[in-house]
């Protein structure tokens, strides 16, 4: 199957430590596993660098195809939006010659794009939306930075994509409250390298007795100020957390001089350590050195740091919000705050540091199930099925490097 992949703002070449996050592992990770299995895949995303080549083959196989769209330089999410007819229109003419058998689109304003240019040539799309904007709305209210028409656009992508894709089973239901009829929506989780996060090699130094690490991109609604809050209960333990600006950048950041202030404030400064963007190769050192893993968000579609977490063998405490109630079992993997308060981490947290067996117990749950449930073969699997089910037609065909299709079964 021919298969193009949009992913607008996000390319799959960028490291994900830094504005990118799990979309960029997400596209990179699903379109190297599609090709194992025999598909061909093209990602497009917007040229944000004046010297970076039009096409780049990847060493995975899929190929990315760099859209020229608005000024060739990085972006904010929330400032591409005048610039999508122009991407809209490259795929248009793009796909007048390579016509793919099926697209996926990545966020809402890749779909948006993605929508336009496909039905010119009657290719089914199917959405991974990543986040919505109903959710960011209801947490962030008049904070909320997104263009204000992206709820409508939203709705209106999703009532018309072939088949949408949610990433947990809450995300599945805050489609079907925004109108998008339940048979055309499928789960297909995100998934985990398994390769590279495992519980065997090389782990960072530390310099306390106990360590928590936490990890995303350093935003406010990753919740990372909760962590900070907690470190006064929990004596003798460091908290580090990777993930914001690059490198010396790191002080200047706005959320990371709030996470420093709280720090001060609550005499722990000396034991926060904030790493800024780690390259995502050095991640598994850093998931390998914790006794636990800390995430506190907010509100969080997936969330791939538990999952990278629980490869490695590490138990997770988190808030009960989004793909974490798929990922993590309660009392099992791991431990869910709620309500999301700091003395509320500091218990949950607490016999964990002080009980290796537990730690033992449900890191090796935490294993059990990331590799059991959650490899990119797995997903890439579970998101064909939805292809089936958004282009019957189509599905059946693999075709190899050397571009020959071949029929493989019968698509249901
Ligand atoms: N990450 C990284 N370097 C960092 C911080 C984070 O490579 O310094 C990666 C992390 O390993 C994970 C992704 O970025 O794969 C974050 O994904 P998540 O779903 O937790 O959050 P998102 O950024 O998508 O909201």
């Amino acid at each position: 199957m021919k298969i193009a992949m949009v992913s607008e703002h996000v390319s799959p070449l960028a490291d994900p430590g830094g504005g990118a996050g799990g979309q960029q592992v997400h596209v990179a990770a699903l379109s190297a596993a599609l090709v194992r299995r025999g598909h061909r895949v093209t990602v497009y995303t917007r040229r944000d660098d004046p010297h970076i080549r039009t096409e780049v083959a990847t060493r995975d196989g899929y190929r990315v195809v760099h859209v020229p769209a608005g000024p060739p330089r990085p972006l904010g999410r929330d400032q591409t939006l005048p610039h999508l007819g122009e991407f809209g229109t490259f795929l248009r003419k793009h796909w007048a010659i390579d016509t793919p058998d099926l697209v996926h689109a990545h966020f809402w304003m890749s779909a948006l794009a993605a929508e336009l240019a496909a039905r010119a040539h009657d290719i089914p799309v199917v959405v991974t939306f990543h986040a919505l904007g109903t959710v960011k709305r209801r947490h962030h209210g008049l904070a909320d930075t997104s263009p204000r028409s992206r709820i409508r656009f939203e709705r209106l992508i999703a009532t018309r994509a072939a088949h949408v894709l949610a990433t947990s089973a809450d995300e599945a239901v805050e489609l079907v409250r925004m109108g998008v009829p339940r048979f055309r929506i499928s789960v297909a989780p995100c998934g985990v390298d398994l390769t590279a996060f495992r519980p065997e090699g090389g782990m960072a130094d530390r310099k306390a007795r106990h360590r928590i690490f936490a990890a995303g991109r350093l935003v406010r609604r990753k919740g990372f100020d909760l962590a900070v809050r907690a470190l006064p209960d929990l004596p003798d333990t460091e908290l580090v957390i990777a993930g914001g600006a690059v490198g010396d950048d790191v002080d200047d950041d706005a959320e990371s001089k709030r996470l420093r202030r709280i720090a001060v404030e609550h005499g722990v400064h000396e034991r926060v350590r904030l790493l800024g963007q780690v390259s995502h190769s050095a991640m598994p050192r850093l998931y390998r050195s914790a006794d636990v893993v800390l995430c506190t968000p907010w509100y969080e579609p997936f969330g791939f740091v538990p999952l990278e977490a629980m490869a490695c063998r590490k138990p997770v405490v988190t808030t009960a919000v989004g793909g974490m109630l798929d990922t993590v079992v309660d009392g099992v993997t791991g431990k869910f705050v709620a309500p999301p308060e700091p003395e509320v981490v500091a218990r949950a947290v607490r016999p964990l540091l002080e009980d290796a067996t537990l730690r033992e117990t449900w890191g090796a749950a935490g294993y059990q199930r990331a590799s059991s449930r959650y490899s990119w073969d797995r997903v890439a699997a579970a998101t064909l099925s939805a292809y089936r089910r958004a282009a019957p037609a189509r599905a059946s065909v693999v075709t190899d490097a050397g571009g020959s299709g071949r029929a493989i079964a019968t698509a249901r």
